[in-house]
């Protein structure tokens, strides 16, 4: 792979570390699989996760084309949003978020808690766009506004999801494989949430067997986060010069979404609560607790097997807009 053809620049201490959740594994009652987290939660910037990854390679590549603003899209509670005001901030560049309703909820906590507090502290411009709107052609509208201005505009839709953002999973992957080797073992499964897909499709372009991945779909439906994880997936591997995967390589379970995007299952509570009373861990509601939910299901069921791997992808914040779904 040659990763280092691509500007980047540092935005949190790598390797993140691998821990095993004994207690986890015990309250399950496992035997013949072990559980391991890798965390991408745990990074000084920003209150970190899994979108600090993309932007080394994001803002990189900014910085590279000498950008002053940073434009990207999300919904309203995106974690990518939070990151990519805080990575701004301490590049130096200024953010603007064009921010979606896509989840049906008017509550306090949601419209102003969580990333929607930390957006505004790290001095990002927010704009809101309702339901349904062309969030990335807003931004393009925008960055054209800034551009006769005389700014120099970098965009990228949700999720930092482009090719050159899944890079930082590519590196993740190899990341992964150096403490593979430390540790003296080799996960049958690395597990992840999948959202805009860029983890996914950045794990899998830069690992040794990308069958080894796995992934939940929260956002789009099976079928469609197949078609374009595959697709992200190949742009990025095209990127690293590695040969083009088929639709058998990218494995994904749509289990876990449940009714839509930010909508809570009974499943996800029962993660999210179960991580936080055994191991003091926090994982966040939209993401990584339903894909921790499907980890659980897999391995009470024993179909995941061996030493199984759930990369913890932070979004933390979104906690605290979901209150009223804990408060129950
Ligand atoms: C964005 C996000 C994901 C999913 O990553 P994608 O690359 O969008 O698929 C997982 N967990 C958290 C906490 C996220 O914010």
């Amino acid at each position: 792979m040659n990763l280092d053809a691509f500007p980047r620049i540092a935005l949190f201490d790598a390797p993140t570390p691998i821990q095993r959740l004994e207690r986890v594994e015990n309250a399950l009652g496992l035997k013949g699989a072990r559980l391991f987290v890798k965390r991408d939660d745990l990074m000084g910037l920003g209150g970190g996760g899994n979108k600090l990854r993309k932007l080394e390679y994001l803002l990189g590549a900014a910085i590279a084309e000498d950008c002053d603003t940073f434009i990207t899209t999300g919904a309203r509670q995106s974690n990518h949003a939070r990151l990519s005001a805080a990575a701004a901030a301490r590049m130096g560049l200024k953010a603007e978020l064009m921010l979606t309703d896509t989840v049906p909820r008017d509550d306090p906590a949601y419209l102003h808690n969580g990333n929607q507090l930390l957006d505004g502290l790290f001095g990002a411009v927010v704009h809101h766009l309702p339901r349904g709107a062309d969030s990335l052609a807003a931004a393009q509208a925008r960055a054209e506004l800034l551009r006769a201005e005389g700014r120099k505009v970098y965009v990228v839709g949700s999720g930092g999801s482009s090719p050159v953002g899944a890079l930082g999973y590519a590196s993740c992957a190899a990341e992964i494989e150096a403490q593979e080797a430390e540790l003296g073992l080799r996960f049958s499964a690395v597990i992840v949430a999948n959202g805009s897909h860029g983890t996914h499709a950045g794990l899998a372009a830069g690992i040794d067997d990308p069958r080894r991945v796995l992934s939940f779909t929260v956002l789009a439906e099976l079928a469609e986060a197949e078609r374009g994880t595959l697709a992200l997936a190949n742009e990025t591997r095209a990127l690293l010069g590695r040969p083009a995967l088929e639709a058998e390589h990218i494995g994904i379970d749509g289990s876990q979404r449940g009714e839509a995007y930010g909508i809570p299952t009974e499943a996800m509570l029962a993660a999210v609560r179960l991580m936080a009373r055994q191991e003091g861990l926090l994982i966040d509601p939209v993401y990584s607790g339903k894909a921790f939910a499907g980890v659980l299901a897999g391995l009470r069921e024993g179909v995941l097997s061996g030493d199984v791997l759930f990369v913890m992808t932070g979004g933390t914040p979104g906690l605290y807009a979901y209150q009223p779904a804990f408060s129950g």
